[in-house]
């Protein structure tokens, strides 16, 4: 949606999904369907080490096609797969090689605008002979060309966005998480995208990240040209090209108020997030990467709630290994010390793709091999972290837990193998806590309507309300064209909320709630009223929920739950939470906090 402010102005609406707002030009990147790729300048030195990359991209790409080739020759025959040897060829192609090394000794470039333009110089000079041989060989290179490229971009078609020369407000298609963790956060000031939604595993990084971001721009990277000025509002989720100097003054009032409350905010920092009624609940904060430590300490949570390990998977190519992730979690258990860390075992698969993996691609990758399905499957992913969290254990308040658990076995056939690295610690002398607490998360509707059995199982549960909810409502998360539908306070979700946390408490175990509704202020009344005894938030928004807790009575948040529990509206539902935490809290709903209208 467009919509003209002003000489000159142009505002262009979409989903905040990351608060504040960042000035700078913007940068537009590869649309869906084009490969245009942003040039950016190396030094000699640099050219050995993208040279490197390509070799490896070159590797990536040879098993993808042979991959492929296997696949096409089972199904179809050698004669049908036959046209990969072409494809292959293409890869060894010296002359390509040849020319790419000339032009970054003339030029040295990044090495994917390198490989773009002299392969390009490759198709359209085969396409213009008349020859259809070579007019064949042509979509064959433009075929392998998109997968190196893709391969040296993160997997999924995005840019290197670790050698960015100047500060830019990134516009997009899409961003892969995989992308976004490689993004160097002095110069990627905001980002817009055309797709996506709040809860992409890209909108919770760029919360953790502190980028503002703005998503569901629809086709923003069409209207927009590298280097125009703009101004990105991540709470109201607009982007602003070329501000007017009225705009840009009304932003600057914005950000001093944001100040002027985050101050007031500032002052919560030690004190419990405890209702005026007194009662308490644990605010802890989610994190992705080990340097999220120092943000979950200055937030004044009760530790970490979910610690996203995939995170640690997606900036690299290589597998972190268990000493690797050991030093990780035990610097982070021993820094939050009292204070528990929670680690998540790994939830690759879905939105998260590890550059390098050799995973074939899957048709619904949000219901295939993920998470602890994968985990089961692959022991060498598995067992090391499982080894890197027991043995972190000896130094802090460590907890772990499953993603993705559908059933009950899953739990049993992950004990064992936590069974069996405990007793090769224990062989070799190396210390870890024997009691350390292993909980469940409910992000699937079946573990949510077995949490009794579950419970049994398990020292806790934390509900993960940002698949459950497109588990339960058939409501892709990532789908900005349906995010409409993508309702938190459905009556069914609460009913699955509710049925978790009752079987948590007859069991004698609590259970947590981590998905992005735990940071949505307009919803913070409704978990509560639902007896939810944990919150874990994006470490930015927790003196947010913290101050409003504080503002909130049990005994207004249960009638909330009554009411909510008997309804059968979604939006009545929210009306409701959302008066609730207006009237409480009204300094958080000025014009800076994201909501979703
Ligand atoms: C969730 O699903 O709510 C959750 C916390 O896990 P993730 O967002 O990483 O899938
Ligand atoms: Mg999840």
């Amino acid at each position: 949606m467009t919509e003209p402010a002003g000489r000159g102005e142009l505002v262009l609406r979409g989903i905040p999904v990351a608060p504040g707002v960042a000035r700078a030009s913007v940068l537009v990147m590869s649309k869906a369907d084009d490969h245009s790729i942003p040039k950016t300048h190396i030094t000699r030195e640099e050219i050995p080490a993208q040279m490197n990359r390509l070799q490896g991209a070159l590797v990536a790409t040879r098993k993808e096609i042979m991959a492929i080739q296997q696949k096409v020759t089972a199904a179809l025959g050698a004669a049908d797969a036959s046209i990969f040897e072409a494809q292959l060829l293409v890869l060894e192609d010296h002359a390509l090689i040849d020319g790419i090394q000339r032009l970054m000794e003339k030029e040295p470039v990044n090495i994917e605008y390198a490989f773009n333009e002299v392969a390009n110089r490759f198709v359209n000079g085969l396409s213009e002979i008349g020859d259809e041989y070579l007019r064949e060989r042509a979509a064959d290179m433009r075929d392998v060309t998109a997968r190196v490229l893709s391969h040296l971009q993160g997997g999924r078609g995005a840019v290197d966005l670790s050698h960015l020369k100047e500060p830019c407000i990134l516009v997009s298609h899409d961003l892969a998480p995989s992308v976004t963790a490689t993004m160097d956060r002095r110069m990627v000031l905001g980002f817009a995208t055309n797709v996506g939604s709040r809860t992409s595993h890209t909108a919770i990084m760029a919360r953790s990240l502190k980028i503002p971001a703005v998503v569901g721009l629809r086709n923003v990277t069409s209207q927009l040209a590298d280097g125009q000025p703009a101004l990105l509002d991540g709470y109201n989720g607009q982007l602003i090209i070329n501000p007017t100097d009225q705009t840009l003054y009304e932003y600057g009032q914005i950000v001093r108020l944001k100040g002027d409350l985050d101050a007031r905010l500032g002052q919560l920092k030690d004190k419990a997030a405890e209702t005026l009624d007194g009662h308490r609940i644990m605010l802890s904060a989610n994190m992705g990467q080990a340097g999220d430590v120092d943000g979950v300490l200055a937030s004044g949570a009760e530790g970490v709630g979910l610690f996203r390990s995939e995170f640690l998977f997606l900036n690299r190519e290589d597998l972190p290994t268990e000493e690797e992730q050991f030093a990780i979690y035990r610097q982070a258990a021993e820094r939050l010390a009292p204070h528990v860390l929670i680690v998540r075992t790994l939830d690759l698969g879905g939105d998260k793709i590890r550059p390098g993996a050799e995973t074939p691609p899957e048709w619904n990758s949000f219901l295939g091999l993920r998470a602890i399905r994968l985990c089961l499957q692959e022991p060498e992913l598995f067992r090391p972290q499982i080894r890197a969290i027991l043995r972190a254990s000896a130094f802090g308040n460590v907890k772990m837990m499953y993603p993705m658990i559908s059933t009950i076995s899953e739990i049993q056939a992950a004990r064992q193998v936590v069974e069996e690295c405990r007793e090769d610690l224990r062989q070799a002398g190396i210390p870890f806590n024997e009691h350390m607490d292993i909980g469940a998360m409910v992000e699937v509707p079946s573990a949510a309507l077995t949490a009794d059995t579950l419970s049994r199982h398990v020292s806790f549960l934390s509900i993960g309300t940002n698949d459950l909810i497109q588990y339960a409502l058939a409501v892709d998360r990532l789908n900005e064209r349906i995010a409409h539908l993508y309702e938190p306070t459905h009556p069914s979700v609460i009913q699955l909320i509710k049925m978790t946390v009752d079987a948590a408490h007859a069991n004698g175990i609590w259970a947590g709630l981590c998905g992005e509704m735990a940071g949505d202020p307009e919803l913070v009344p409704l978990l509560l009223g639902l007896e939810v005894d944990e919150l874990s938030v994006a470490s930015p928004l927790v003196s947010q929920i913290k101050y409003l807790v504080r503002r909130l009575t049990m005994k207004k948040a249960r009638e909330l739950a009554a009411f909510a529990l008997g309804c059968d509206s979604a939006a009545e539902i929210l009306n409701r939470s959302r008066e609730v935490a207006r009237q409480a809290a009204p300094a958080l709903f000025e014009k800076f906090t994201a909501t979703r209208d």
